[in-house]
């Protein structure tokens, strides 16, 4: 074989948000683009905090270009990762330090180093349904498996008694993603907490540890003040992969980073694990110019009201129309049932309507749609006519 065949079938067949998107850019064409209602991505619409501008911009001005576009460590920028260290430690009372600290490409990044710093070959990975499909290419590159955990019905939490079904002695990992993409929900404490008392009861009966890997890209996206548990602060072998796609609206810009939790068993080989796995796989010193932005603007916020508005209009309209939908408090999916059961022939008929919206089938729960609502207010304002229509169809 010429070539990589796993790799080949990765690059041949994309994923299906990806296809989504390429066709609303070919219908927007054919149409105008004003009249196709695309909500496939989750491409921040809300722009990066004026902080981020205003720092980018002093950093070209005041620094010496080949420092500031220069190599940093591999593991990044000393300076970069302790004032992330800190900001960390402030904000949720734990003891990180810039040693604990790995600059990443973004989350996803970040997943793939992680799987690979504590996955050997055949180790199981369960992840929580729904999940951001990404997952299984990151899993199985790492040479794991996935198991996929049921969810409760409805609210969608983590469903405890799924979960020790599939637990067993060959699970070495959890990802943990909250906020979630796509259901929008947040994990409670008591989930978290429920959870954590499990995985610390297994990690004794098989005399391993099971790591639990929080996937944050969009911790700070939460409405009503709805708090987001910080997993070290539930359990010792906790990597947290973070990332400022979604918080800074930056993820053109690929910089994110794991915190290795330092009360963690074997936390030092962990980490040495973590900056070995990101070199076998090119994720070393992480975009510079933009390490430095990120560790300037660790306080800083996106517009979260732009998000709520959205969220508002769509959820309580889709409610009215007869649709049932999951109230997101984070993030920023709407995640809706098909009328019928059935995703895909639900985007089908939204798509006869110029809507774009994304089956969910390969995220682990079957029969919902995500609506991805980080677009300009007027796109779900003006999709509207077609969701009631769509309503109608269905004799909602
Ligand atoms: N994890 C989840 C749940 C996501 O939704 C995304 C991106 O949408 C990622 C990871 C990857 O994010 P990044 O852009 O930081 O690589």
């Amino acid at each position: 074989m010429n070539y990589n065949e796993k790799s080949y079938a990765l690059g041949s067949k994309r994923s299906i948000i990806r296809e989504i998107f390429e066709y609303s850019k070919v219908r927007a064409k054919e149409i105008g683009a004003d009249k196709v209602y695309d909500f496939s991505l989750g491409n921040p619409s809300v722009e990066p905090p004026q902080m981020v501008t205003d720092t980018i911009i002093e950093l070209l001005k005041n620094n010496n270009p080949t420092v500031l576009h220069g190599y940093t460590s591999a593991q990044g920028d000393a300076e970069v990762r302790k004032a992330i260290a800190d900001n960390i430690c402030k904000r949720f009372n734990v003891k990180v330090g810039a040693d604990d600290i790995y600059m990443t490409c973004g989350a996803a990044a970040s997943l793939s180093i992680c799987l690979k710093a504590v996955v050997n070959d055949g180790d199981e990975c369960i992840v929580f349904a729904p999940f951001f499909t990404e997952y299984r290419v990151f899993v199985e590159n790492a040479g794991g498996r996935l198991v996929i955990s049921k969810p409760k019905e409805n609210t969608f939490q983590i469903d405890l008694k799924d979960l020790e079904e599939k637990l067993n002695k060959n699970t070495k990992a959890l990802i943990m993603n909250s906020p979630n993409n796509p259901s929008g929900v947040v994990y409670t404490k008591e989930t978290i907490s429920a959870v954590c008392e499990l995985l610390k009861k297994k990690e004794e009966e098989y005399g391993h540890p099971i790591y639990l890997i929080a996937d944050e890209p969009y911790r700070e996206l939460v409405y009503a003040d709805v708090e987001v548990p910080y997993l070290m602060n539930y359990y010792k072998n906790t990597l947290v992969c973070y990332s400022f796609s979604k918080s800074l609206s930056l993820p053109g810009e690929r910089i994110g980073y794991i915190a290795v939790n330092p009360e963690m068993q074997d936390s030092r080989t962990i980490y040495l694990a973590v900056c070995g796995a990101g070199r076998s796989l090119g994720y070393v010193c992480a975009p510079s110019l933009f390490q430095r932005v990120a560790g300037k603007c660790l306080d800083a916020k996106v517009n979260l009201e732009a998000y709520e508005k959205n969220r508002n209009l769509l959820y309580n309209s889709l409610c009215e129309y007869g649709f049932t939908c999951v109230k997101p408090d984070g993030a920023f999916y709407l995640f809706v049932k098909s009328p019928t059961g059935d995703a895909t022939s639900f985007y089908e008929k939204a798509k006869e309507h110029e809507i774009l919206i994304v089956p969910c089938d390969d995220f682990g729960v079957e029969g919902y749609v995500r609506i991805a609502y980080c677009v300009d207010y007027n796109r779900i304002k003006n999709s509207l006519a077609g969701f009631k229509a769509l309503a109608k169809e269905y004799n909602l």
